[in-house]
C-alpha cells in the first residue's frame, strides 16, 4: 500500500522509477474463489517461516504478490479518528500522540480516498472526523440480514454505520458469489495496491516493475547516503543505484532489511541511531464473534458492510477507549471448518445462520515488543498489550447481541501468528534519539532513504491501517516532489 501509492504519485516527476518486488502477479485461477483451498489449505500463502523467541517456527501469513497484503485484504478503508493523533490513556497504557495533527494530515486522507475510490457515507458514526470532501461512491449496500442487524443494533442505542470500502461490488460479484475479505483479487473488484497504485504507476513510461526481486540489503557510504540496493533475482545477486531509495516492504520486512544492512559505519543497522528499528511492533487485538439464532438463516454472500464505533473512545472502567466492531466477510462452512474442530453437519448449521463480526482494539507501542534477526532469520516477539480492552469490548458486544435477539453468541481470539495489521517498527517523529524517521518518513541519518509502509505508524489505533498508509505515502510523495525533485 505504501510503495505502490508512492510510485503512483511520484511517477510523473521521475525520470526513472524502478519497483523491486519479491513476489509475482496474482493470476486468475479456479482457486481464487475456492474457500476450502484459500482458508483450509493456505493456497495463496507463501511458505516462509519466522521464529518465536523460543525458536518455534510459524508461517506469518503475509502475502507476497505485486500489491502485497492488499491483494487479499478486506478493503475496509478507514481514517484514524482525530483523537488517534493525540495522546490517549487506554486500560493498558498510553497511546502516544502523532508528531502532526489530524487537521494537518486530513488533505491526504481525502486524496487517498479519492485515489482508492472509496465507497462510504459520512454522518452515521459519532466518531467520524472532519472530511474536506465526499466519498467517491455510495456505500456498498447491506444485504437483507445485515439491514436487519443494523436495525436491531440501533434499537440497542448503538450507531451502526456503512463500512468505508474500496470495493466495486458489481465487478467483484461478476467473478464469483463470495465475500472479498481474505480472498485474492485478480481483477478490479477490489481497489488494492496493484489494481489502483501499481496500475496508475505503470501508466507512465518512466516506471519499471521488476518482479521476483528479493531485496537483501541497502549499501551505504560513510556519509550515510544509500549508494545501492542489493537484491536476489533467481540465483543471481544484483545491485541497482538511484538518487533516492524508498523502502516499502511492510513493517517487519522493512525493519529486517534495515537491520541486515549493518556495516562498519552503521553496526546496528541503518536508520538505527535510536535503537528503535524493529521495536514497537504492534498488531491489533482481535476476536471473531459469531451471533446466531436457531430459526433465522443468514443468506448473505459478502456481508462485510457494517461497523460501529460506540466504544471507540470510551467504555472502559475509567472511560478508556475499547475499540471498533465491524463485520467480517461471510464465514461459510469451509472457512469455519478450517478454524474449529466440529462435525461438518454442525459446522454447516452454524455457518448457515451466523452473522460474523470482527472486534478490534488498539495494541500499544512497547520497545520490548519487537522483531530481530538471528542467523538471517526473522524472530518476532510480539508482546501484546491492552488485551483487557478487547476482552471487555467482546463481553459488552455479546450482551448487546443477546439483547438484540441472538440467543447464541460464540467468540474466538484471532491467532497470534497472523500479523495482518503489523506496524510501528520504524516509527516517525521529531526526535532522532527516539524515532528512526522524521515526519516525512525520511531516515534522520540517511537523507536519500525514505521508509513508507505500515512501519512508520507511532500507534495502531483501532481501525484498519491501509488508508492511513496510503495517505502518508501521498503526503511523503508530495514533500519529495516539492522539496527534492524540483
Ligand atoms: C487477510 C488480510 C485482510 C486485511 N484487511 C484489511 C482491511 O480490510 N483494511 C485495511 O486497512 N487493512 C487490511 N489488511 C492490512 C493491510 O493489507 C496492510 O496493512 C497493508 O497492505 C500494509 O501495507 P504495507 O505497504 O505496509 O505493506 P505490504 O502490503 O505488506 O506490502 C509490502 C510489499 O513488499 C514486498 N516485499 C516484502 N519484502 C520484500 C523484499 N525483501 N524485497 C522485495 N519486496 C518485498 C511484498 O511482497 C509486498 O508487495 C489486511 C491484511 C490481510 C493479510
Amino acid at each position: 500500500m505504501g510503495g505502490a501509492t508512492m510510485a503512483a504519485s511520484l511517477a510523473d516527476s521521475c525520470r526513472r522509477l524502478v519497483i523491486l518486488e519479491r513476489g509475482h502477479h496474482l493470476v486468475e485461477s479456479d482457486l481464487c474463489r475456492n474457500a476450502k483451498a484459500i482458508f483450509g489449505q493456505g493456497a495463496f500463502q507463501n511458505d516462509e517461516t519466522w521464529d518465536t523467541p523460543i525458536g518455534k517456527e510459524f508461517n506469518p501469513g503475509n502475502y507476497y504478490f505485486v500489491g502485497g497484503n492488499s491483494k487479499l485484504y478486506g478493503a475496509a478503508l478507514f481514517r484514524f479518528r482525530a483523537e488517534d493523533f493525540e495522546e490517549i490513556k487506554h486500560i493498558g497504557g498510553i497511546s502516544p500522540a502523532w508528531p502532526i495533527t489530524y487537521q494537518e494530515f486530513e488533505p491526504w486522507y481525502q486524496m487517498a480516498e479519492d485515489m482508492y475510490e472509496v465507497c462510504g457515507h459520512i454522518g452515521d458514526d459519532p466518531t467520524e472526523p472532519f472530511h474536506s470532501g465526499k466519498y467517491s461512491n455510495l456505500p456498498v449496500p447491506h444485504e437483507t440480514s445485515i439491514l436487519d442487524a443494523a436495525s436491531r443494533l440501533a434499537k440497542q442505542g448503538l450507531s451502526p454505520a456503512h463500512l468505508p470500502l474500496g470495493v466495486d461490488i458489481k465487478a467483484w460479484l461478476a467473478g464469483g458469489e463470495t465475500g472479498w475479505d481474505a480472498y485474492p483479487n485478480t481483477g478490479t473488484g477490489k481497489k488494492d495496491a496493484e489494481s489502483i497504485g501499481i496500475a496508475k504507476a505503470l501508466g507512465h513510461d518512466s516506471v519499471r516493475l521488476e518482479i521476483g526481486c528479493m531485496v537483501k540489503r541497502l549499501i551505504s557510504d560513510e556519509s550515510g547516503r544509500i549508494t545501492a540496493v542489493e537484491y536476489q533475482k533467481g540465483n543471481r545477486m544484483e545491485r541497482i543505484s538511484g538518487k533516492m531509495v524508498i523502502l516499502s516492504a511492510g513493517a517487519v520486512n522493512s525493519a529486517a532489511i534495515l537491520l541486515q544492512s549493518a556495516s562498519n559505519h552503521y553496526p546496528d543497522g541503518l536508520a538505527n541511531r535510536s535503537d528503535q528499528v524493529g521495536r514497537n511492533f504492534m498488531n491489533h487485538n482481535t476476536h471473531a464473534v459469531l451471533s446466531l439464532h436457531p430459526f433465522r438463516k443468514n443468506p448473505s454472500i459478502y456481508q462485510k458492510t457494517l461497523y460501529f464505533n460506540d466504544y471507540y473512545l470510551s467504555g472502559g472502567p475509567n472511560n478508556e477507549p475499547l475499540g471498533n466492531v465491524q463485520l467480517l466477510g461471510k464465514i461459510t462452512a469451509p472457512i469455519l471448518d478450517s478454524q474449529i474442530n466440529l462435525p461438518y453437519p454442525m459446522i454447516e448449521w452454524i455457518a448457515q445462520r451466523s452473522i460474523d463480526w470482527y472486534v478490534m482494539s488498539e495494541d500499544l507501542p512497547n520497545p520490548e515488543s519487537r522483531m530481530t534477526i538471528r542467523n538471517d532469520r526473522i524472530i518476532l516477539d510480539w508482546q501484546r498489550s491492552n488485551w483487557q480492552a478487547n476482552s471487555l469490548l467482546v463481553s459488552k458486544f455479546k450482551n448487546h447481541l443477546r439483547k438484540a435477539g441472538w440467543p447464541i453468541v460464540l467468540s474466538k481470539a484471532f491467532d497470534r501468528t497472523v500479523p495482518s495489521h503489523q506496524c510501528g517498527t520504524v516509527r516517525f517523529g521529531n526526535s532522532p534519539e527516539s524515532c528512526p524517521l522524521n515526519i516525512w518518513c525520511q531516515a534522520h541519518d540517511h537523507s536519500n532513504l525514505f521508509v513508507v509502509d505500515a512501519s512508520f505508524l507511532p500507534n495502531s489505533a483501532a481501525v484498519n491501517p491501509a488508508l492511513t498508509i496510503a495517505a502518508q505515502a501521498l503526503r511523503v510523495a508530495d514533500h519529495i516532489k516539492e522539496k527534492l525533485l524540483k
